[in-house]
């Protein structure tokens, strides 16, 4: 058989044909499965093979297909699909984790996942420690001999900064402690999380994956024994599988993923270009441009600087706001990694609910803007933008 590369396998990978031979991949939208005898069943209880299937929460052919295309990307040896990307990130935490546990987690945190570490798991006697996650001292002091696992988002929302995978990864297991990622900014994509340390990657498919804007769902992948021995017995207990119907739109998704992603990454790169001294714009963060603070950091462990632009305008929220009332073509929303253009703004809407000090530690200043860039053509985004600041000013 020929070595398959990515993009083959984001095409044709884990692909599972019926009788009928079908060529685009069937939605078997079953919840159950019908054996040939009593004894077939009471054996697949005993315990299910490859392509068993006893129940959806457990598993289905569709879900399935999903999995193995998305692990044969990431490199990861198995994969479980979960109803959306919190289920995935609660999935991999809850399941690892128990009373009694250290856990080292970035500051700079989607707001579910830092609900899940500041909440929840201190509930069940989790002790969880924040660091910032582009300082490595500040992982070195706080990664203890009783430290289970570290959490971190491998690049953080809004503020695009990164946390070097290998250097964390290095310090998590000279205590055998698990590195779980959060790798949804970096994209499945330019991802060689596993590669460079991480032991489990989640990602919230409803992002790049799907990348049309139109299913929530989540994967979380890792070892064999980590997924199947740990993760999957909490997820299929607990409920939070994905349906066979996102199953199949994701599978749609993946093969045009690396056509889309790439495409927006060359937009966004522009964008950010034409945007640096535009006036209006006090700073523009992008990490594919050279005067990222990380630069060095993003071309080792990406290659790329992602599909998010994010840029502070000078004065503040009303400027903000007037500059987004004045898009055409770019909507405001607060999805990411969708086909459509999307500007938000992060003070007041995905991380209204933090302090105005927490929102200072992580910079989210009032005049912020996070711009997802789309498929459409990158001089009709500029020019948008360009004419918002314009009329905004
Ligand atoms: C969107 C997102 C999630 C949550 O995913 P859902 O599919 O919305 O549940 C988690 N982490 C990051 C970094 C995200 O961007």
């Amino acid at each position: 058989m020929i070595k398959r590369h990515k993009r083959t396998n984001l095409v044709h990978g884990g692909t599972r044909r019926s009788q009928w031979g079908e060529l685009s991949e069937a939605i078997f939208l079953t919840q159950g499965f019908a054996y040939d005898s009593a004894e077939a069943a009471e054996q697949r209880f005993i315990e299910a093979g490859p392509d068993e299937y006893i129940y959806a929460r457990y598993g289905n052919p569709t879900v399935a297909m999903f999995e193995e295309r998305i692990a044969l990307l990431e490199g990861a040896e198995a994969g479980f699909a979960t109803a959306s990307g919190m289920a995935a990130v609660n999935g991999a935490l809850m399941s690892m984790l128990k009373a009694g546990d250290h856990v080292v987690a970035a500051r700079a945190l989607f707001g579910s996942c830092l609900y899940i570490l500041e909440n929840i798991l201190p509930q069940f006697g989790v002790e969880v420690s924040f660091v910032d996650g582009a300082d490595l001292d500040q992982w070195r002091a706080a990664v203890r001999p009783d430290t289970s696992a570290v959490f971190f988002e491998s690049m953080s929302n809004p503020t695009l900064e990164l946390v070097d995978i290998a250097a964390v990864s290095q310090i998590a297991h000279a205590h055998d402690a698990v590195v779980i990622v959060d790798n949804v900014f970096s994209t499945p994509i330019y991802s060689d999380a596993i590669a460079q340390g991480a032991d489990v990657v989640v990602y919230s498919a409803t992002k790049h994956i799907d990348g049309q804007g139109r299913a929530l769902g989540g994967v979380i992948l890792g070892t064999q024994t980590q997924i199947r021995k740990v993760v999957e017995p909490y997820m299929k207990h607990t409920g939070g599988a994905m349906s066979p119907f996102t199953a199949w739109l994701l599978l749609k998704g993946l093969e045009t993923m690396d056509l889309r992603v790439r495409a927006q990454t060359a937009s966004a790169g522009q964008i950010a270009d034409a945007l640096v001294g535009t006036p209006g714009i006090a700073n523009v963060c992008y990490p594919g441009r050279a005067d990222h603070p990380q630069y060095e950091l993003a071309m080792r462990q990406l290659g790329a600087g992602g599909t998010v632009v994010s840029f502070a305008l000078e004065n503040g929220k009303k400027a903000a706001f007037d500059f987004m009332n004045k898009l055409d073509i770019i909507l405001i929303s607060n999805n990411l990694g969708d086909a459509k253009s999307i500007a938000t703004h992060p003070a007041t809407t995905t991380h209204q609910r933090l302090s105005a000090e927490q929102r200072n530690i992580l910079g989210i200043c009032d005049g912020l803007i996070r711009l997802s860039v789309g498929l459409e053509d990158p001089a009709d985004l500029i020019e948008d933008l360009k004419t918002a600041l314009l009329t905004a000013a």
